[in-house]
């Protein structure tokens, strides 16, 4: 064996190579390290013997016996070849099948003993046991009875990864734990060591419980300490407070086309308390695709341009900056303030009520001399060292999704002074994540839609109705609607998923709807020709359009009244209520339709909950639930945190870790003493600052 440590590159491992390696690469998978910390999302656990003749149906088991008969044969109607094989021990004797393997010949011989690995099935086959695993009973100290699943990571499958991890476990003696023995006894936890050998080859059932606490235990810690780290360095800072005007409000109310919900003038009012305080706001608004949070912003930004101060509103992506510029315009219209755009492509600015393009060195001047009161911009500009002079609020679109940096995006004379700042989400998650993840937030929450909104029709299409759902879209677009449809989602690679949305859209085009205008959307797009693309949707010139996942936030186009999301089983539940807020945003009736190539129960039962609800907040309880711990498919859509091994349902966990950030940064609130954690803490990304 090789010698080598846990931060040695994965190629040193038998079996791995460059290829493998490109594949991993891309999930952060390197170094060896890396790999013991992929863990198994569930077990197989077959540590029950079984004689033959107790053998039940559905339920796991091993047992020993004798192969007394083999053959193979071609099952040609199925195309597939069928091993199968008569085993027997002195209780009776049992069939086994294994499809699609014919080397299994070369390993299992006749009159030989083994012991199988087993679930057996009773279908209209009959009762048999179908591709156990098994090996020569003179090796049997060898079997682990409790097997590990791993997710497969493009075609590298589960017993790839066991196979590669079972060499390096002896590795994770070497881990170094971040956790005291002290405090690891105290709550009972077991070393970090111990969790990550535990986890990848358990001996019995409570090794996973308690490797799994343990590791869950430790991704909810680092969340805690994060926001209660935050937290308490946000409590010294000072902001400067503005007056709460009323009558400001109502004047800008008059001048809107619609009248507030309750909720958006909650939402408001909590928040014009908040900057009305010399401590810096730091506020979540959350809220559902289409509660609309923008007017909410926007009268914040409203009151800070009143006041002789200038707003930051940070999008993330060209498309949205572009679309909440052009709200802001609408919504203040009857005032005269400047408001600017910056992403990388462009830089305009209202002027007289008219945008006009300007350069970028023209408008950070402008914003130098204090003569934008709003700029808008993509977080890709925070590269670019922008002054504002007075800025007193920064707004930060669907931060969590997209990690941006903490606040390096001002420069004030006085470090002390902060401005507020107010984070927008659409992802309404439930409230004991809200407590754990954003703890150092206070959440404003917007919990109706406006009135008048019809709810969308939800359908999950079997794939014999393709070609009749393809002709309801029709029949709806020649009645003036327009359409969506969105590509699978391919987590691997951006030029994978771009090549197949590309193939989709000429597919589409040409055999599905050649009378019809198509337009494709996707991320390696220039900004410009994004732009165009959507205002050609927006005018009705496209009347479908084909796009990525990129279309996923925010984009407001009212006459596009069906969605169709293909792969949709690949979307968490979250990412696919997202994508149908795309629709049912004026007055037509809205569908959403989903489809799947892979109709399995889980799928159809998962599926089933968005025709079931159009609230944003029971779908992401009933994500979080139905997700089982590991399933990471879909994750970055939802904005949730990437959770492999912790349970929010476990209220000891979250009580308990929370308790022990709490007492470290009580005693050590710069973590001096932690430098450890302290590195950890500023390489998290993934939520809000
Ligand atoms: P989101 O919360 O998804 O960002 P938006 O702010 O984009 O939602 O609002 C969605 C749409 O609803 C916009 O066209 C907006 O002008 C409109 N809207 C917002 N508030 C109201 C309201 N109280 N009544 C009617 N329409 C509203
Ligand atoms: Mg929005």
């Amino acid at each position: 064996m090789k010698k080598y440590s846990l931060s040695s590159s994965l190629d040193l491992v038998k079996g791995i190579g460059p290829k493998a390696l490109a594949k991993l690469s891309p999930r952060h998978i390197n170094k060896i390290a890396d790999l013991l910390f992929y863990f198994p999302y569930r077990f197989v656990d077959y540590s029950r013997y079984c004689q033959i003749k107790n053998i039940e149906p559905e339920q796991w088991c091993h047992f020993t016996a004798e192969i007394k008969s083999i053959k193979s044969s071609w099952a040609p109607r199925r195309s597939l070849t069928v091993v199968s094989a008569m085993a027997e021990d002195n209780s009776g004797s049992i069939k086994i099948v294994w499809y699609n393997n014919r080397y299994i010949t070369r390993y299992l011989k006749k009159n030989q003993t083994y012991i199988f690995l087993a679930k057996a099935v009773s279908d209209k086959n009959g009762f048999y046991i179908s591709n156990p695993t098994f090996i020569n009973q003179k090796e049997s100290a060898e079997i682990q009875y409790i097997v590990p699943i791993y997710s497969e990571i493009s075609g590298l499958n589960s017993k790839w990864f066991m196979d590669k991890i079972k060499p390096v476990i002896p590795l994770a003696a070497k881990i170094k734990d971040h956790f005291s023995p002290d405090i690891r006894s105290r709550l009972d936890l077991y070393s970090l060591p111990q969790a990550i050998s535990s986890i990848h080859q358990p001996e019995h059932r409570q090794d996973i419980e308690r490797a799994q606490y343990r590791l869950g235990f430790d991704e909810i810690f680092w969340l805690q300490l994060k926001s209660i780290y935050q937290k308490n360095k946000n409590s010294h800072t000072r902001a400067l407070g503005v007056k709460k005007d009323i009558k400001f409000i109502q004047q800008q109310l008059r001048h809107l086309p619609f009248e507030l919900t309750n909720s958006q003038k909650k939402a408001l009012w909590e928040i014009m308390i908040d900057i009305s305080q010399k401590q810096p706001m730091n506020r979540l608004l959350e809220g559902d695709v289409g509660s609309g949070k923008t007017i909410v912003a926007a009268l914040a930004m409203a009151i800070m341009a009143n006041n002789g101060y200038q707003s930051f509103f940070i999008a993330p992506t060209e498309i949205l900056a572009l679309q909440h510029f052009q709200k802001l315009h609408q919504y203040l219209s009857s005032n005269s303030y400047r408001m600017a755009i910056l992403t990388s492509s462009q830089a305009k600015i209202v002027e007289l009520g008219e945008i006009i393009t300007t350069s970028k060195n023209d408008l950070l001047d402008q914003l130098r001399q204090n003569k934008i009161n709003i700029l808008v911009a993509t977080h890709a500009i925070l590269n670019t060292k922008i002054t504002f002079p007075q800025l007193n609020l920064v707004v930060v679109d669907e931060q969590h999704r997209f990690g941006v940096e903490q606040r390096n995006y001002f420069s004030s004379p006085d470090n002390h002074l902060q401005p507020h700042h107010l984070s927008i989400s659409a992802t309404p998650i439930p409230r004991s994540l809200a407590m754990t993840i954003y703890g150092h937030l206070t959440l404003s929450q917007i919990k109706s839609l406006p009135a008048g909104r019809r709810p969308i029709i939800t359908h999950i299409i079997n794939p014999l109705d393709r070609q009749r759902c393809y002709q309801f879209v029709d029949q709806q677009i020649k009645a003036g609607r327009q359409a969506y449809i969105i590509c699978p989602l391919v987590e691997e690679s951006d030029k994978i998923q771009v090549k197949s949305a590309k193939a989709e859209y000429i597919r589409l085009q040409k055999e599905i709807f050649p009378s019809l205008n198509l337009g494709l959307l996707h991320g390696q797009l220039k900004g410009q020709e994004k732009d165009r693309i959507l205002s050609e949707f927006q005018q009705g010139q496209i009347n479908i359009l084909v796009a990525t996942s990129v279309i996923e936030v925010g984009i407001d186009i009212a006459n596009a009244s069906i969605i169709i999301i293909e792969g949709a089983e690949r979307f968490g539940l979250s990412g696919l209520h997202q994508l149908r807020g795309r629709v049912g945003r004026g007055s037509h009736q809205s569908y959403c339709f989903l489809f799947t190539d892979q109709p399995t129960p889980k799928v159809m039962t998962r599926l089933q909950v968005l025709t079931e609800t159009l609230d944003g907040f029971a779908i992401a309880e009933a994500d979080l639930k139905l997700r089982g711990p590991g399933e990471i498919s879909g994750l970055k859509q939802s904005g949730l945190p990437d959770l492999k091994m912790a349970s929010l349902s476990n209220q000891t966990l979250i009580k308990q870790s929370y308790q022990l950030a709490q007492d470290i940064i009580n005693s050590d609130p710069e973590l001096k003493k932690h430098p450890e954690m302290k590195k950890k803490l500023n390489q998290m990304t993934l939520h809000l600052s």
